[in-house]
């Protein structure tokens, strides 16, 4: 019998510590895991407040183009559809209470003890947690365990400025109340356009300010300039090279000064300016784990931070924020501390290759290196490109029009970027990351029949 209470303890129950404490369990290791459940259920920011409500929310928002583009396909619509905001809350709020008790039953049919409370570092081993007493008063419960993995994910950080109180962020924008009929977004990153391009179809008067040249820094400078046109082609208001003064409340609603002294209307201020990781009160100093100048939790390859029985994986390593990302991670480490799942080699966590989505709207989909990238690392690169109204909008009316793009390096004919703005580009996008991961050349693309008539088609049919 181990002298410790658990073989491994997790300190939070979003994407990473969720799959690891599951995994393990299944493995079977005895294993506990800590969440604060009065906040927000298990399942971290992907399930409450972050991946799943936003992709509900950005359901509904498609439909009201759906509305406006069906009368094209010969639906006539009597009187406007209205939305019913307070509807769309509440059907959303159901089902992410559903998803946090699928998570609690995989949890606890894993065998994993789950705590509703908040967990403290207190050694290399030990853990303590701020619980109730049967009265209701404060109490703690101490427990020692071989293995202790950090998940507590992030946090959305809004910078200082005079009125930074009347600013929200993602974590509150899914309740807000009342609707707001105008917002503010701040920020050009994946939240920032996701959530202008959400309440911009939900009805919204969107003005979203980005403080450089041009929102999604990172991403393809086509798809970039792209996305940011279409986006304002839909309704939103962009304003690039902007950033915010103050904000002041008024009788009119909040009233935002920008630098060069315009100034923006609005009943909500949604700062989408990156995230910190959630480190408060953990206590990891006081055990000497290292952190970086971010406040993340320094890492080697197997995610084992500088006190050898203490792991982190996901956000709180700020690294990749992506839930994929973080579940790799976590089976990284299970594999690990108690060996692969029976008949598998141990996994392993590629960073190369990672698609991901953006779910503006229109939707960028991507998979390897922007243009600028693959010319830096490889010199000669051949770029194929694809622009057009796709099908439906021949008689929707709307004037959304679809970029695909494939950067191959030229003295090997692999493709080594694959992007798109369009919909479903994220569903489309998925599969082609296979073929990438494969080592898939543009003569393989080529050698492909397409399915037709798709947008997807364009990929396997670019010709130079
Ligand atoms: P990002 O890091 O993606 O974007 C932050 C944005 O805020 C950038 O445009 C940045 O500008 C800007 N910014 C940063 N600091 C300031 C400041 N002081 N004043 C003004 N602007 C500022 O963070 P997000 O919050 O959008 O998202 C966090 C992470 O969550 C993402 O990186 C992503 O990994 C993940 N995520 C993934 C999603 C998906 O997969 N679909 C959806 C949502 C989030 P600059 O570019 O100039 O630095």
């Amino acid at each position: 019998m181990s002298a410790y209470d658990f073989d491994l303890f997790v300190i939070g129950g979003g994407s990473g510590g969720v799959r690891a404490a599951r995994m393990a369990a299944q493995r079977g290791a005895r294993v506990g895991l800590a969440e604060t459940l009065g906040t927000d259920g298990l399942g971290g920011t992907c399930v409450n407040v972050g991946c799943i409500p936003k992709k509900l929310y950005s359901y509904a928002a498609h439909y009201n183009e759906a509305f406006g583009e069906s009368t094209g396909f010969g639906w006539e619509v009597d009187s406007l559809p209205r939305f019913n905001w307070a509807t769309l809350k509440a059907n959303r709020a159901n089902e992410i209470s559903r998803l946090n008790g699928v998570y609690g039953n995989l949890l606890r049919g894993s065998g994993v003890t789950v705590f509703d409370a908040f967990a403290r570092l207190t050694g290399p081993h030990g853990v303590l947690l701020a619980t109730l007493n049967a009265d209701g008063s404060p109490g703690h419960q101490a427990f020692t365990a071989k293995s202790i993995l950090i998940a507590t994910g992030g946090t959305p950080h809004i910078p200082h400025f005079t009125g930074r109180e009347h600013a929200i962020t993602s974590n509150e924008i899914f309740d807000l109340e009342p609707y707001p009929q105008r917002l503010l977004v701040v920020g050009g990153g994946y939240i920032a356009s996701e959530f202008a391009s959400i309440f911009n179809g939900l009805g919204s008067k969107v003005t979203q300010l980005y403080r450089g040249e041009q929102i999604l820094r990172g991403f393809d400078d086509e798809i970039r300039h792209f996305v940011a046109a279409e986006m304002v082609k839909h309704g939103v208001d962009l304003r690039l090279n902007a950033d915010v003064v103050d904000i002041r409340k008024t009788d009119d609603g909040l009233r935002v000064e920008c630098e060069g002294g315009a100034v923006v209307m609005a009943d909500a201020v949604l700062y989408a300016t990156g995230r910190v990781p959630n480190v408060k009160d953990l206590g990891l100093a006081a055990v000497g784990v290292a952190q970086g100048g971010k406040d993340e939790v320094i890492v080697n390859a197997h995610y084992q931070t500088n006190v050898p029985s203490i792991f982190a994986v996901g956000d709180v390593t700020n690294r990749l924020q992506l839930t994929p990302v973080a579940l790799g991670e976590a089976m990284v480490v299970v594999d690990h501390l108690f060996g692969p799942a029976a008949g598998k080699p141990p996994r392993e966590m590629s960073y190369e290759c990672i698609p991901t989505a953006i779910f503006t709207h229109p939707s960028v989909g991507t998979v390897g290196l922007s243009e600028r990238e693959a010319r830096e690392r490889y010199g000669a690169v051949t770029v194929f490109r694809s622009e057009f109204k796709a099908l439906k909008h021949t008689l929707s009316g709307s004037s959304e029009r679809t970029l695909m793009k494939l950067i191959v390096e030229t003295a090997t004919d692999r493709v080594v970027g694959l992007h798109m703005v369009g919909a479903e580009a994220g569903e489309i996008v998925q599969g082609f990351a296979v073929a990438m991961k494969a080592g898939a050349t543009k003569a393989m693309f080529d050698s492909t029949v397409g399915i037709h008539p798709t947008a997807a088609e364009e990929f396997v049919t670019m010709r130079g």
